[in-house]
């Protein structure tokens, strides 16, 4: 079988997306499911791909914040049947000692199976119209497209009478900020966050910890995003404060309990330590490009840093919890998106670079 669709793909590292006609030779084999993408958000680690020197194949389709229909099933074992509707997240192996701990996020392939396009496949099962190999199944999805292969660990299934076009940043953006808040921190009423960054990863940082009960304040250089971040329950501070981590201790009552980093800033970073209570923690989401100088003191009174990736979430568990908190209307991640359609995706980067949406999604036309 041969399916024919449109597909953004990009070719170069400083080139434009180009949607175009690609070919998947093949439907899904056992454990995979073929899913009619309904929308896909676009995440900075997308672009990320630009800078990567290299370590990212190209010509590749990118985008992994997909959701959709499955239209066919890869054998019986996927607990998935043509119909359903789905959330597609990070892949996982499902065998290695992180995912059978219940942290897929930390899986031992985590980045084969995520980061590079990593699974080499000779002949390659999706191609060009001319018939040159796509790098495929970047985060075991490749969802900038009409159609995603995609293993059925990456599908979460859900309600159909949902808006399963907008769903897809539940799998990564908005799953990474509410899940290091739920899931990493386990915030309780009462609690004091301190939200460096409101993107979509921070802002939805601040919906889950408000949701919770917390005491949130946002740092953010950007005044519409200080104002969303206060919107959505935080106490807005602006990055340039002066004595900012001195403004957040006298916020939270002496200090915080918490602070989720997502502008990967060392300043910052050493302002969060600062502004962090005896025991408090300080969890990073975004990637370091440099080293992160510590002050001497900085970890005393069993403060602690560490890095956050994917929410530590199990998908299957957190992409129904924040669809759970959005029905009651504490989780409001929809007003954060801008849909395009996929032949507009150069705009949506543009828009998303510029800082003009918070959450762009692409949705493919056919
Ligand atoms: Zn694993
Ligand atoms: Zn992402």
């Amino acid at each position: 079988m041969t399916t024919r669709f449109d597909a953004a793909v990009l070719r170069s590292y400083e080139g434009r997306f180009a949607v175009e006609e690609v070919v998947l030779n093949g439907g899904p084999v056992d454990g995979e499911v073929l899913v009619r993408v309904a929308g896909c958000g676009m995440c900075r680690t997308d672009l990320a791909v630009r800078r990567s020197a290299g370590r990212s194949p190209l010509p590749a389709v990118l985008g992994h914040e997909g959701a959709g229909v499955v239209v066919e099933t890869g054998g019986p074992g996927t607990g998935l049947t043509t119909g359903d509707h789905v959330v597609l997240s990070f892949d996982s192996c499902g065998g290695c000692r992180s995912c059978l701990a219940g942290a897929p996020a930390y899986c031992d392939s985590f980045a084969a199976l995520n980061l590079f396009a990593g699974r080499e496949e000779k002949p390659a099962r999706l191609t060009d119209a001319a018939g040159g190999a796509l790098a495929p199944r970047w985060f075991g999805q490749s969802s900038f497209a009409e159609y995603a292969l995609v293993s059925a660990r990456n599908a979460v299934r859900v309600d159909p009478a949902l808006p399963v076009a907008l769903l897809g940043p539940l799998g990564c953006g908005f799953l990474t900020g509410a899940g290091a808040v739920l899931n990493s921190f386990g915030v309780r009423p009462g609690d004091t966050v301190v939200v460096l960054g409101a993107g979509a990863v921070g802002l939805a940082a601040v919906m889950a910890a408000t949701a919770a009960g917390a005491t949130v304040v946002a740092v953010e250089r950007h005044p519409e995003r200080l104002a969303l971040a206060e919107r959505f329950g935080a106490i807005p501070v602006h990055a340039t404060s002066a004595d900012l981590p001195g403004r957040v201790r006298r916020l939270t009552d002496g200090g915080a309990q918490y602070a989720l980093d997502s502008t990967a800033s060392a300043p910052l970073i050493n302002d969060a330590l600062r502004a962090l209570r005896p025991t408090g923690r300080l969890g990073l989401v975004a990637r370091l490009h440099t080293p992160l100088p510590i002050e001497p003191g900085a970890l005393d009174q069993g403060r602690s840093i560490s890095h956050v990736c994917e929410g530590d979430a199990v998908p299957g568990l957190l992409v129904p919890r924040l669809i759970g908190l959005w029905r009651a209307g504490r989780f409001p991640f929809d007003e954060l998106i801008r849909t395009y359609p996929l032949a507009d995706i150069d705009q949506a980067e543009r828009d998303f670079d510029a800082g003009r949406v918070v959450k762009p999604v692409l949705v493919p036309e056919g």
